[in-house]
Order: C-alpha cells, then sequence, then structure tokens
C-alpha cells in the first residue's frame, strides 16, 4: 500500500510538472499567468508530499511539510485571483493584497512551526506507522489556516457557478470545469480532518488531479488565452503588414501580411537587406510587382530609452488605382468640358450671325424714313430679337459658370458711369409701364473703384429687368451705399426693391437655383429663362460678395447684395446725377459721322457684310469689304485702311491667322493698322485671347450699334465729325 502511494504521489508530480509546461507552451495571457503560478504552486506542494511519505527523520519530514504549506497557500491565493480576473469580478486592491498578506503570514509561521507551538502544539515522527508521517496536536491557528482555504475554494466555485448561469456559454462553462475540480481538494481536506486515513494526507494528490483536470480543460475548451489569442489574431489578419525589430535592427516579430509583401523577410541572408532597405524608405510608397506599398517607422521606447522599431506595412494599390481612375475620370469630364466650350462657340457663332443680321437689319431700316406701321414691325422685330438675344447670352453665361469659365475682367471705373449707364437704359422702360423709378445713390461712395463694371451692370440690369417685370403699379427702388472699408477694399452694397408681385415664402429658397421660376401659373406670360438670380448668384460669389431676397408676397422684393471693389479714387461721388458725364454717355449714344475714314470689314457671310455696312452707312462711312482672309490681305496691300474690323471663323484661313499673316507683312503701317475683331464668338473670355493674339479691340455680333461707334471713335483719331447736339 505505501509503495503504491509512493509511486502515485510520484506520478502526481510528474504530471503538475506537465501542467506547468502546458501552460506555459500556451503563451498564458494575464489570467493564465496567474493558474501557471497556481500551477508551480500545485507542484511544489506535490514535492513537498512526496518528501514528506518518503521521509525517515522528523527534520526531513517537517521541511517536507513547510513544502506542502508553502505550496498550498499560494495555490488557494493564485486561484482566486485566477477566477475572478477570468469571470469579470476582480477583487479591489486592498482584498487582494489582504489575501496576499494572509497567505504570507501563514506560510511563515508555518517555515518556523518547529520553533513555536502556534501551529503545531507538538508533533513527533512516527516511523513505524504503516504511512510513516508527523503525527501533530493542531492549534486553532491551523484550523484557521484550511478554513481560509477551503472558504476560498468554496468561493471561487461559487463565482464561476454565478458566471457560468450568467452566461452559458462553452467559455463560462470551463471555467466553472476549473473550479469544480477543486471540490476534490475541499472534500480531501474535510475527510483529512477526520483522520480516516491513517496518517496519509489525500490533499496534495486531489490537488495534482484537479491540476491534471484543470489543462485538460484549457486544452478541450481553449478557453482562457483568448487575450492573447485576440492580439495575435488581430495582429495577423490585420490587412497592415507588420514587424518589430530591436535597436540593431534584428526581426523581433512579424504578421503574416508583412511575409506575404516581403517574402525575403523570412529569408535569413535577405532579410537584413529587407529591414534596412524598408526603413531607409520610410513614409515613402514603394513599387513591389504591382502593389504600392507605403511604410512607416515608427520607434519604441521602454522609459524613454530607444527598445526598437515599429514598421507599418500599407498596402495602397487600391487607393492607387482609385486616384488613378479619378484623374482619368477628370480628364474625361475635362474633356467634355472643352467639348462642351467648342459647341457652344460654335452655336453661339452660328446663333448669332441671323441674329445679327435681324437686329442689325432692323437697326438700318429704323434709321431710314419708315412710314408708321412699317417702324411699328420693325421695332417689334428689333424688340424680339433682343430679346432672343438676353436668352442666348443668360445661356452662354450660365454654360460658362458651369464649365468654371466665367472670368471676371476687372478695370478702373467711373461709379456715377455705372450709374448713369443703368439709369439710362431701364429709365424709359420703367416710364413706359407707368411706374416710378427712385434711385437712391449715398453720396459717400469713392468716385472710382476697381472691378468687372459690366458684370455688376448685367447684375443690376437683371434685378431691374426682374422688377419691371414682376411689377405691374408703384415703384422700383435703386439703392447704393458703402460698407465697411479695410485695406483699400470696399464692401459695395446694392438692392433693387419693387411693389410688384413678391414671391411666397416657401418658394424663396430656390430662388438662386438655375431654372427656377416660380408661381408660373400667375406668372405665366410673363418671359424668362430661371437663369437670371442664379448667374447673378455666381457673378456676386465670383467678387468675393452675396447676394440675398427679402420678399413679401403681393406686396414686393427687395434684392440685395454686395461685392467687394477696390478703391481707385477715394473722392466721394456727391450728388451722383448732378455730375456732368455727358461725354462719358455719348461714347455709347451719340452719333457722329466719319466720312473719310478708310475701313475694311473682313468676313465671309454676305449678310454680316451687308449689316456691318450698312450700319457704318449710317455713320457716312463707305467701308470695303473682303470674303476672306486672302482677300483681306491682298486689299489691305494695296490700300491704306484706317482699321480693319475681322471676324474670326472663317473658312480656309481665319480671322486669327489673317491677322497674324498681316502682322508679319513688311512696313510699320502692318504692325500698327488696328484689327477689331467682329465676332460672334462671344464665349470663353473670347476678348483676351483676341487681344492677346494682336487684335486691338472686340465687338461682338450682333452688332451692338453703341459699342461700334465707341470702337471706331478711338481709333479714328481725327477723323470723327461729332454730331451738331453733341
Ligand atoms: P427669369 O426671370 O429669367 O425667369 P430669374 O432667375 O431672374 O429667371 O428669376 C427666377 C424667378 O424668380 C422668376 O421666374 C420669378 O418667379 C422670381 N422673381 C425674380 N425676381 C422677382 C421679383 N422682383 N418679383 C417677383 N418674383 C421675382
Amino acid at each position: 500500500m505505501y509503495d503504491f502511494l509512493v509511486v502515485l504521489q510520484g506520478v502526481c508530480v510528474l504530471l503538475s510538472f506537465a501542467v506547468v509546461v502546458m501552460i506555459v507552451r500556451e503563451k498564458p495571457s494575464r489570467p493564465q499567468q496567474y493558474l501557471l503560478l497556481a500551477g508551480i504552486s500545485s507542484f511544489i506542494n506535490g514535492i513537498g508530499y512526496f518528501f514528506e511519505l518518503t521521509a525517515t527523520t522528523e527534520e526531513t519530514a517537517i521541511l517536507a511539510i513547510k513544502f506542502e504549506y508553502l505550496g498550498l497557500a499560494s495555490i488557494v491565493t493564485f486561484m482566486i485571483l485566477f477566477t475572478t480576473k477570468c469571470c469579470n469580478c476582480e477583487l479591489p486592491k486592498p482584498v487582494r493584497y489582504g489575501l496576499i498578506l494572509f497567505a504570507i503570514f501563514f506560510v511563515s509561521l508555518v517555515m518556523v512551526l518547529d520553533k513555536h507551538p502556534y501551529f503545531y502544539k507538538s508533533y513527533y515522527f512516527d516511523a513505524q506507522a504503516e504511512i510513516p508521517h508527523i503525527v501533530s496536536v493542531k492549534t486553532p491557528a491551523y484550523f484557521l489556516f484550511i478554513f481560509y482555504c477551503c472558504i476560498l475554494m468554496v468561493l471561487q466555485i461559487v463565482i464561476s457557478a454565478g458566471y457560468y448561469m450568467k452566461h452559458k456559454n462553452k467559455s463560462s462553462f470551463g471555467i466553472l470545469l476549473v473550479n469544480v475540480s477543486y471540490i476534490m481538494p475541499v472534500c480531501a481536506v474535510s475527510l483529512g480532518l477526520t483522520g480516516c486515513f491513517n496518517g496519509f494526507d489525500p490533499v496534495p494528490a486531489c490537488q495534482q488531479l484537479a491540476a491534471f483536470w484543470m489543462v485538460h480543460v484549457i486544452i478541450v475548451y481553449r478557453i482562457f488565452d483568448s487575450e492573447q489569442m485576440a492580439k495575435d489574431t488581430i495582429l495577423s489578419s490585420i490587412t497592415e503588414g507588420f514587424f518589430v525589430i530591436d535597436v540593431n535592427k534584428v526581426l523581433l516579430f512579424l504578421n503574416e501580411t508583412a511575409e506575404r509583401m516581403f517574402p525575403e523577410l523570412c529569408r535569413k541572408e535577405q532579410r537584413q537587406d529587407a529591414i534596412e532597405d524598408l526603413i531607409a524608405h520610410n513614409k515613402e510608397t514603394l513599387t513591389v510587382g504591382k502593389q504600392k506599398i507605403e511604410v512607416h517607422v515608427s520607434p519604441f521606447y521602454d522609459h524613454r530609452v530607444l527598445k526598437g522599431y515599429t514598421v507599418w506595412l500599407f498596402d495602397k494599390t487600391d487607393e492607387y488605382i482609385y486616384t488613378k481612375r479619378l484623374i482619368e475620370l477628370k480628364e474625361q469630364a475635362e474633356q467634355a468640358n472643352r467639348a462642351k466650350s467648342v459647341f457652344l462657340a460654335n452655336m453661339s457663332h452660328e446663333i448669332r450671325t441671323p441674329m445679327n443680321a435681324i437686329i442689325g437689319m432692323s437697326e438700318i431700316m429704323l434709321r431710314d424714313d419708315l412710314p408708321e406701321n412699317v417702324r411699328e414691325s420693325t421695332m417689334n422685330i428689333q424688340r424680339a430679337g433682343q430679346s432672343l438675344l438676353h436668352i442666348i447670352n443668360d445661356i452662354l453665361d450660365f454654360s460658362k459658370i458651369e464649365t468654371g469659365k466665367m472670368e471676371l475682367s476687372p478695370m478702373r471705373y467711373k461709379v456715377v458711369v455705372l450709374l448713369h449707364n443703368i439709369v439710362s437704359l431701364m429709365g424709359s422702360r420703367f416710364k413706359e409701364k407707368g411706374l416710378e423709378f427712385i434711385v437712391d445713390i449715398a453720396p459717400d461712395i469713392p468716385s472710382e473703384l476697381y472691378g468687372d463694371e459690366q458684370r455688376i451692370q448685367q447684375i443690376m440690369i437683371n434685378l431691374l429687368n426682374n422688377a419691371l417685370k414682376f411689377t405691374d403699379k408703384g415703384f422700383v427702388k435703386l439703392k447704393m451705399w458703402s460698407g465697411e472699408s479695410r485695406d483699400g477694399k470696399l464692401l459695395l452694397h446694392a438692392s433693387v426693391e419693387d411693389s410688384g408681385s413678391g414671391i411666397k415664402e416657401e418658394n424663396l429658397s430656390g430662388i438662386f437655383n438655375s431654372y427656377e421660376r416660380v408661381d408660373l401659373v400667375k406668372n405665366r406670360t410673363v418671359e424668362g429663362t430661371g437663369l437670371g438670380l442664379s448667374i447673378c448668384k455666381s457673378m456676386v460669389e465670383a467678387m468675393e460678395g452675396s447676394i440675398q431676397v427679402e420678399s413679401h408676397y403681393q406686396k414686393g422684393s427687395i434684392f440685395s447684395f454686395q461685392i467687394v471693389q477696390r478703391i481707385e479714387n477715394p473722392e466721394p461721388i456727391g450728388e451722383w446725377n448732378k455730375v456732368n458725364i455727358k461725354k462719358e454717355n455719348k461714347k455709347i449714344r451719340t452719333p457722329f459721322t466719319a466720312p473719310d475714314l478708310k475701313v475694311l470689314i473682313v468676313d465671309d457671310t454676305k449678310i454680316n457684310l451687308k449689316v456691318a455696312c450698312g450700319l457704318l452707312k449710317t455713320l457716312q462711312i463707305k467701308a470695303d469689304t473682303a470674303e476672306s482672309g486672302r482677300e483681306c490681305l491682298e486689299k489691305v496691300a494695296q490700300k491704306e485702311y484706317d482699321m480693319i474690323f475681322m471676324d474670326h471663323m472663317m473658312p480656309e484661313m481665319d480671322g486669327i491667322e489673317t491677322t497674324r499673316a498681316l502682322r508679319d507683312m513688311d512696313g510699320d503701317y502692318f504692325k500698327q493698322v488696328p484689327v477689331i475683331a467682329l465676332t460672334a464668338n462671344a464665349v470663353n473670355g473670347a476678348k483676351t485671347m483676341f487681344l492677346r493674339e494682336g487684335f486691338q479691340d472686340f465687338v461682338s455680333k450682333p452688332i451692338d450699334m453703341g459699342q461700334l461707334c465707341n470702337c471706331i471713335k478711338k481709333y479714328a483719331k481725327n477723323k470723327i465729325i461729332l454730331s451738331e447736339n453733341d
């Protein structure tokens, strides 16, 4: 029997050693580390009892007992820490330290039990017994210790049972099984106290069996290594490559993705070069086969001491392909936009040519003596033509804005001239409709500003036109005042108020959207495209400003905007309508004659030549014509003209090529003669393009008489005879 027990205990010791090895091989996570410590304690406990069993003297038996108790106290302490950690009911720090101190106290007591009577009151070694052992008289301290061990064991069983009841999953079941194994040593302790084993202590053997059971559970249920496993899984499953090197650039760890990206990291002979290479390309993107890999190296420290580097490898291939595709798409879109611009230029040309004929011819006719009914009809034709032209201009403007081609042409301008132009263009129309036109201009506005006068005029005319369209009685008020000025720049405010139909509140928010026309039932007789306000908004925004509307249905509306303008002359305009701008006004409106002016008109379309000639004839200018670039060059070589009006799009040699050829001809005259583009191409900053190509000026078709006169006056020098009333 004795021999059997010795062998059994030996086997148990070997088993508990195996438990320790197995837990170590599992790469213990934090809770497992408590389990590992419990396993080691169990091993110590087992060895202690093995030596107690085989002891022949009292000294060795007492020494063995000390080992046993050291192991036992540690097992119960580490096991309760393990259980509470696993079951997420970690004990408060003071309780944990209290348990550890309690265990240390008892272990200390046992370590010197041969020196005092407080653990064993007395003892002796019974070498004659069937199982030689220490026979002792126990003190209350001994029972307290056993009680402490039993309480902790029961407690951990209760905690893990509660945890299992709450979660009822595989993991919590495993924890419960581990703790249930502790029923064995608890029972063994109780039975040992009854003395029924005749000197044999079953507790250590039960401890070993419990430990063995635990390992079985760990392997079968694989439950306690989730933390470490989670970390490993994260590192190996992330799509980024990741490896760690120490300060000497020795590889410590690499994940599967890094291995896949750079297989040379796994080949011993190539590894060092690969590491050096990757570190040298920190924050760069490397091309590896078809892959684009971005490298990020960051150092890591332990208490401010550099310990090594982590290297992240980001696969940017998809992003690269996506960006490339985006660039391609952008290029395609730009290409489409360019095609759209070309189409617009062509369309503009095509529409403007017949429009030129309609408006130009009616202009010529109106300058003749006509019977009243014919004059009336001609005026109607001209008005319809102007309104069609307005729509075409809106569409072109809008397309320019849409394709991002709207350009401002800022220049120095006089505020009074701008105001006079607007008022003279609109005043009579308000009068015709029987509306009061109030112009309220603050006298402190600087007299000269720098900005795109044409666009500002366009915005104001647009708003005034709308006011005119939607007001049947009452007034329209144009207001302008200066706001904040800073760094030589001024915030110029303007508003157009009317007592017209107003806009319903629900329609106000979309009013500046393209194609938005509201209250169509009521306004169905009012013409428009729904683009005007959207264009105004874009223009105002291009001038670093904003536009707003305030409206009361059936009472009226106020459209107001602010734009940033540079101050050129801060002197205030004062009473704007008292400023004598007759001269400026005349520029556009006042006709003159220039019978001695030699003008050549180049255009491949006969009707255009006819219109231009007809209009010039009203100024008593007898113009020569050329129907092609070649003919133009021949005519210029024979006769010195004062100015040449040149069409742009012509077959064979277009206007630009003809002008270039003209400028290349020998003689100063050919370099200086004013060439004015007379073209229907009104898109894409055409004016700037023509000036760049050697033209002096630009008059758009359909020809506006005012613009034409203006231009002739500029280049005709002393050949102008002003009309008497000028
Ligand atoms: P359009 O006048 O060519 O239709 P707009 O963009 O200029 O296009 O105006 C859009 C819509 O806003 C108009 O159709 C009209 O319903 C409304 N609107 C604009 N100005 C006024 C105004 N002064 N009074 C009433 N409604 C207006």
